[in-house]
């Protein structure tokens, strides 16, 4: 996949999160693996209205989260390389949905959920799979976050909360990461309401 295409897929996907309330005041970024050797990512870029975004509003990152190539990568971008990095996804999408934060300050150590049918969506098991989604404590600084990501890692388990901030999946491509975005986020409402 080359940068426009890549922009082209973020803008539209960008612009559905938009839509279902996900992205709100210019919150959350998306990413996609552009190559694995050196490892290049294209995330959206900083600071614009999520809904709005076009195929230009893109950005090439290298491993560290650093641009590469015009453009300003949103402040998240490092915490995506680490991701893609250490567990091998092509894309990673990141929205300040309401349900992990709040689910977060309930179970700080991490957010456990078993036996219901949603975890399928998210990659896992309807019955006796107990799956622990880690929730780390959140911070400006995306190596320290980083740090916090990859001590906790299980490659069955693709998503992140970071407390009092928001939450990140990822996946094989774009449309699997937002299905288990959509999943994990259903399943962390039922949680937070029983
Ligand atoms: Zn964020």
């Amino acid at each position: 996949m080359n940068l426009p295409e890549a922009g082209e897929l973020l803008a539209k996907e960008a612009a559905r999160y938009t839509a279902m309330g996900w992205m709100r005041g210019s919150s959350g970024n998306l990413s996609v693996r552009l190559r694995d050797e050196p490892l290049r990512l294209a995330v959206t870029a900083s600071g614009l209205d999520k809904g709005e975004l076009t195929a230009a509003d893109v950005v090439e990152i290298d491993s560290s989260g650093a641009a590469v190539g015009p453009g300003v990568p949103s402040a998240e971008a490092g915490l995506h390389a680490r991701i893609a990095a250490v567990s091998g996804a092509r894309a990673v999408v990141h929205v300040h949905v309401h349900a992990p934060v709040l689910a977060a300050e309930r179970w700080p150590d991490g957010v456990q959920l078993r036996d219901m049918e949603m975890l399928k969506g998210f990659g896992r098991s309807a019955h006796d799979d107990l799956v622990t989604i880690p929730v780390v404590p959140n911070s400006q600084d995306m190596v320290v976050l980083g740090d916090s990501f990859e001590a906790g890692h299980r490659a069955d388990t693709p998503a992140l909360i970071v407390a009092r901030h928001g939450l990140y999946v990822w996946g094989a491509d774009l449309t699997q990461a937002r299905h288990r975005t959509e999943c994990l986020e259903w399943l962390l409402r039922f949680i937070m309401a029983v």
